[in-house]
């Protein structure tokens, strides 16, 4: 590491001794971007996949509606990249979604191969329904289990059958950096120990953000962390403003909330209001199977006609037998919560569900770090613009993952420099941190001043607000010890601070992102993107206004 490096770090040494490992490749996560990669890799390199619970404690566990491929007799790889193009309302960059589109359908036959089982009739895959998909496009597992199902599949080609060290616990902290180049990672394990790994690339595919709101539909371990990784490492991030809310998520008091998947509209379900009147019909030709952003600024402005936090799903008009086979995981889900799918509107409201942002990538999954990568939702390939079609995320990250391990073999077949013997600059005091209750009450506040500041919909005074009280919580914090929930609740802070900043710049509203202050979409000023990087000068974040074709 640089004598000079002025770059920030999260955790400190405390004087304590620190660990050492080294290997080709360091995978962060353990989703399905990082499986993949790991995996991919695996066949030529040295890896190490480190995750920081258990390995499928991830949000592709959770995924329930499926995968977008153009795999079927009606589709094709242009129908499948003008409707996500058309989704992405102007800001998908067409050449990361072509790479989406036709390398998809070649990675969905991999998975089976692998061992997954999609769902078939007649020998042919079932093809789901979902909203902005112009054709059934949707393949998916277990009805409504896809994520699991995969995952599955993927976990055990990793554990059976490939040479990946898998490392459970490891809560990866920061970014080591040499220079300008991406040397390794430090984690933190179960026990507080810091170990360095040391490796000629990482992989970040550390999942999204979700819990940085007060309701989502992400896992725990959605706190943002390879975001915040990567900006204090100085990688450039990109779309951070760009936030989609899932239409349907079971409103009650839970976090994370329990997720209706769209799919159950693709089947006929309805969106009604208290009346029992459906309101997306003569809204958007494609009804409640719209662009997700349409369906929830409708579902918003129903709600504030009628005065009530909540619509209704309502599937009772479709058969039975045929929910509790087709939607195992939501039938069963509403069952155990007292509720039935198939004779009661079941109460829904828009929450936190996809991070589009994320660190920039290339069409090969390198960031503007040379030797780190990233995938999935840690990413931002350009691929989902302002609004992210359904079931397309699955997708980013197997095709970009598997990029990521054909890059690899390409990088690391060259001669790497010789890593100069490096001091880790951590600060070295000893740092007693926050107390249990202060971090989870800190992390409750977060999740109410982004919701209330920066959620569904912003204006300037707002987003002022949430920038001033988001900047307050931290400075009224301790720096972090060594424990994960108050780490994570740094990173979250760091994520809402970037998040804000790039919702304060766009100055109009188009897909996910809603100013109530520039309520029109302005394609002569803001067709273009916003990028976030850690400016050592000032110690803050540096935001810019790209052209389309952004810097990479
Ligand atoms: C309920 C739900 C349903 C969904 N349904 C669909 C769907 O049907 N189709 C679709 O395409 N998309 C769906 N999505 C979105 C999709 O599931 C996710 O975008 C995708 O799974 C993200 O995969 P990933 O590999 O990027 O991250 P994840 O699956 O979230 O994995 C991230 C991994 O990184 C690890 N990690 C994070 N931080 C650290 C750290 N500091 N140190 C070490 N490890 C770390 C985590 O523990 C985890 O293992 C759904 C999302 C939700 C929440």
């Amino acid at each position: 590491m640089s004598e000079s490096s002025r770059r920030p770090y999260l955790i400190a040494s405390g004087g304590a001794e620190v660990r050492y490992r080294s290997h080709d490749v360091i995978v962060v996560g353990s989703g399905i971007g990082g499986l993949t990669a790991a995996l991919g890799a695996a066949r030529k390199w040295d890896v190490a996949l480190l995750t920081k619970s258990s390995l499928s404690d991830t949000t592709t566990f959770l995924a329930q509606g499926g995968i977008a491929a153009a795999v079927g007799p009606l589709d094709s790889p242009d129908l499948h990249l003008a409707d996500t193009l058309t989704a992405g309302a102007g800001l998908s960059e067409e050449i990361p979604v072509r790479v989406l589109v036709e390398e998809g359908p070649d990675r969905v036959r991999e998975l089976e191969l692998l061992g997954t089982k999609f769902d078939h009739r007649d020998g042919q895959l079932i093809l789901a329904s979902e909203g902005a998909h112009s054709v059934p496009r949707v393949v998916r597992a277990g009805g409504d289990a896809t994520g699991s199902v995969v995952a599955g599949a993927l976990m055990q080609a990793m554990i059976a059958g490939s040479s990946v060290e898998l490392r459970e616990g490891e809560f990866v902290v920061d970014l080591l950096t040499d220079g300008a180049t991406c040397i390794g990672a430090l984690s933190l394990d179960r026990e507080g120990v810091l170990t360095l790994y040391h490796a000629r690339a990482v992989v970040m595919a550390s999942g999204g953000a979700g819990q940085v709101f007060s309701r989502t539909t992400n896992p725990g371990v959605a706190t943002g962390d390879g975001y915040a990784m990567g900006y204090r490492a100085g990688v450039v991030l990109r779309d951070m403003e760009f936030v989609q809310f899932h239409p349907t998520a079971l409103h009650v008091d839970e976090n994370p909330t329990f997720l209706l998947t769209e799919a159950l509209r693709g089947e006929g379900a309805y969106l009604t209001d208290a009346k029992g009147e459906r309101f997306m019909v003569g809204v958007h030709p494609r009804a409640e199977l719209a662009p997700r952003d349409v369906v929830v600024r409708r579902m918003r402005e129903v709600m504030i006609r009628d005065g009530v936090d909540h619509v209704f799903l309502d599937a009772g008009h479709l058969d039975c037998e045929f929910l509790r086979e087709r939607f195992p995981t939501v039938f069963n889900g509403l069952g155990s919560r007292g509720l039935d799918l198939c004779h009661t509107p079941v109460p829904v409201s828009p929450t936190a569900h996809y991070y589009i942002g994320g660190l920039l990538t290339d069409v090969w999954g390198r960031t503007s770090l040379p030797m780190l990568y990233s995938c999935g939702e840690a990413s931002c390939t350009g691929v989902h613009g302002a609004n992210r079609l359904a079931s397309n995320s699955l997708l980013e990250g197997l095709v970009f993952g598997d990029r990521i391990a054909r890059d690899l073999d390409r990088l690391l077949a060259q001669p790497s420099r010789p890593v100069r013997k490096f001091r880790l600059d951590l600060p070295e005091d000893h740092r007693v941190g926050n107390t249990p209750s202060v971090v989870a009450a800190a992390r409750r506040t977060v999740g109410e001043i982004m919701t209330r500041c920066c959620g569904i919909v912003r204006d300037a005074s707002g987003l002022d607000e949430g920038a001033r009280l988001v900047a307050e919580l931290r400075e009224s914090l301790r720096p972090p010890g060594r424990d994960v929930d108050e780490l994570e609740l740094f990173n979250l802070l760091t994520v809402a601070a970037l998040t804000i900043s790039a919702a304060s710049s766009r100055l109009e509203s188009r897909g996910v992102h809603l100013r109530l202050d520039y309520p029109e979409v302005d394609d002569v000023h803001w067709r273009r993107h916003v990028t976030v990087e850690y400016d050592e000068a000032r110690e803050a974040a540096h935001v810019r206004v790209l052209g389309r074709k952004g810097e990479l």
